[in-house]
């Protein structure tokens, strides 16, 4: 092997491949071999009894025997008991029967089934039951199990070798430019790129090339486009997989695949192996021994001893991107194999803002869209989040038969993204439309009145997805931390829709509605008092989760800083009983208001703020 793999690194040096060069481990081999006979031999097995003759009880044919219908019958000798081929008018039969006596004639005698079929007068036939098996398997089944074995063996062959489950772009269009914001991971990617094309020399210092490149953060965030743009730039090939398309349902497969992978790099260079969802693959390795914790801690120590170069790696980059950067094990991010961690945030404002302008170049846009106003708008947009509203925004324009995008189908594109699809054909009851018009109106009057929650900006009782109704606040601004004051405005706000239920149609006929803003207390309730130290009962320690699901002075915690959210907004929509109406007959007339409307209404009727 080793010295095939110097033959064929020379032969590419000249240019040359070297023809039928499998690189097939032995062991792959021999388990193909040995999967295949086993499943060519279970196949042809099960056609041979399917095409045994039927089966017959024996009283049944003990019957046949009295009558004297049996004409013939050959006997042979199973390990626990005899089998009997009967022709019986002209067709076959199989008979299964106790080697010993089944029949008690004359004088106590017990006699077997020879005995019974001679006296009957049948012609017998006894042969070796093993022996004739094999003979007839080998007259049926022989012609079976070969072309069945050797499709097999074809088909798995087939399956190591094939490269269907990569994505394969040879030439990238995709550059820097068309990647907006992310300037830090950008710059990072830049100098990799620098140095993949030579352009930048770490070799008179000695120092070491990075061999792989972990971007880590949310959905949508470019990672990809990141990842693409950098072969783009460095006019390399790109190579995509997802860490589960390592997931196999062949034992050893994943191994397989990551030798796969490896080898087409290997032969396809230079090129970057993009690995998106890499945490499936790069998870922390388990220490039981199970089979499913032994083939993925398999593929992932496959996947490092690939990576660290024990096979000549150069020209080819590793990309791994994650949102789970925590989870993976630590042997990952070893020098040497993905040894620069580049942290991939949402966007800022001018991120969000450049990002949309990318987006809306080559589109016509009218005079009054300000694209600054809408990156202002939508604090916590992901750059995917920004492409498809943009393209949410074309689809109005186009739909209005326009062929310039307007303010208002940017600022509509932006409410579907928001809230997702609408669900105009949930009917709701009367009774469930006012229910849920002084659930959302609590929630939108608690925003109004409490000082330091993010601003209403929409409010609706049309069902989105699960959603009966919604009401959509809008942070002013990015928000790298959270003040005490805002966590607890916050919860009024969450709590407002159960308080408002329960002030206007009483405390026996509030709904299930309130589950997801339940929901949301619960986790930021437990946040504050398990990892953010805002409980004085419990300090400013750090409780696992785990164990705060057990502890109960924990539980007692959460559930006070809940409760005391809940009394709140209980007696903030007591207080503003004519402001809460309101704002419910709007939405009952309107179905969908705006922030500014929500405000107008708390401006002329609201009587106090919270306390
Ligand atoms: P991730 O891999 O982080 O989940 P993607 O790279 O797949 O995100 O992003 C999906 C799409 O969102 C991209 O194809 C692009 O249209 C858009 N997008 C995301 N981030 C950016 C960005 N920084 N600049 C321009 N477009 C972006
Ligand atoms: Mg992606
Ligand atoms: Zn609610």
């Amino acid at each position: 092997m080793k010295f095939l793999k110097i033959a064929k690194e020379a032969l590419r040096k000249q240019g040359r491949r070297l023809l039928s060069y499998s690189r097939s481990h032995p062991n792959a081999f021999m388990a193909r071999f040995f999967m295949s006979f086993a499943l060519a031999i279970m196949t042809a097995w099960g056609t041979y009894t399917i095409l045994q003759p039927p089966s017959m009880p024996l009283t049944t044919f003990l019957e046949q025997v009295d009558a004297g219908k049996v004409e013939s019958a050959t006997i042979s000798n199973e390990i626990l008991n005899w089998d009997v081929d009967a022709v019986i008018g002209g067709k076959g039969y199989y008979v299964m029967v106790p080697p010993d006596g089944i029949d008690q004639a004359e004088g106590n005698q017990s006699r077997n089934i020879t005995q019974v079929l001679k006296a009957a007068g049948v012609k017998i036939e006894f042969v070796d039951g093993l022996r004739s098996k094999i003979e007839k398997m080998g007259t049926i089944a022989a012609p079976i199990v070969m072309v069945i074995f050797v499709m097999l063996f074809f088909f798995f062959q087939m399956k190591d070798s094939s490269t269907a489950w990569m994505k394969i772009v040879k030439d990238v269009k995709v550059k820097f430019k068309d990647v907006a914001g992310a300037d830090e991971a950008k710059g990072e990617l830049r100098e990799v790129m620098q140095l993949m094309t030579g352009e930048l020399d770490f070799s008179a210092t000695k120092a070491r090339m990075p061999r792989g490149v972990l971007l880590s953060g949310p959905p949508g965030t470019g990672k990809t486009l990141l990842a693409k743009a950098l072969a783009g730039e460095a006019g390399t090939s790109f190579i995509a997989v997802s860490g589960s398309d390592f997931r196999s349902m062949w034992y050893g497969g994943s191994q397989r695949r990551v030798r796969a992978l490896f080898d087409y790099a290997r032969s396809n260079r230079p090129c970057i192996i993009f690995i998106d969802e890499f945490d499936a693959i790069g998870a922390k390795r388990s220490e039981h021994n199970d089979v499913i914790s032994k083939e993925s801690n398999g593929t992932l120590n496959q996947l490092l001893v690939e990576m660290d170069g024990f096979h000549n790696n150069d020209g080819i980059t590793i990309i791994a991107a994650t949102n789970l950067a925590d989870q993976l094990d630590p042997a990952v991010t070893r020098p040497g194999r993905l040894d620069r961690r580049v942290e991939v945030g949402l966007p800022t404002q001018n991120g969000r803002e450049a990002i949309l302008v990318v987006h809306c170049e080559g589109r016509a846009m009218a005079q009054d869209v300000s694209l600054s106003t809408v990156a202002r708008g939508t604090p916590g947009f992901s750059g995917a989040d920004l492409a498809n509203l943009v393209n949410e925004a074309a689809i109005f324009a186009a739909r209005d038969g326009r062929a310039e995008i307007r303010s208002v189908d940017l600022e509509a594109a932006k409410n579907k993204v928001i809230m997702g699809l609408e669900r105009k054909s949930l009917q709701l009851t009367e009774e469930d439309r006012r229910l849920t018009a002084w659930h959302e109106a609590g929630h939108a009057l608690a925003a109004c009145l409490t000082e330091h929650s993010d601003p209403v900006h929409t409010a609706t009782i049309v069902p989105h997805g699960r959603a009966l109704g919604m009401v959509v606040s809008l942070p002013e601004r990015d928000r790298v931390s959270i003040t005490l004051a805002k966590l607890r405005d916050d919860l009024v706000v969450a709590m407002a829709g159960r308080a408002a239920e329960a002030e206007v149609f009483g405390d026996d006929m509030i709904t299930s509605g309130a589950e997801s803003d339940i929901q949301f207390a619960t986790e930021r309730a437990t946040a504050m008092v398990t990892r953010w130290g805002f409980s004085d009962a419990i300090g400013m320690i750090r409780i696992s989760d785990s164990h705060a699901a057990n502890d109960q002075s924990v539980k007692e915690e959460i559930r006070d800083v809940v409760r005391k959210a809940y009394e709140r907004a209980r007696s903030l929509v007591g207080d503003n009983r004519t402001a809460l109406d309101r704002i419910a007959e709007a939405l009952l007339d309107q179905e969908t208001i705006s922030g500014e409307q929500v405000r107008a209404i708390a401006a002329v009727n609201a009587v106090a703020k919270a306390a």
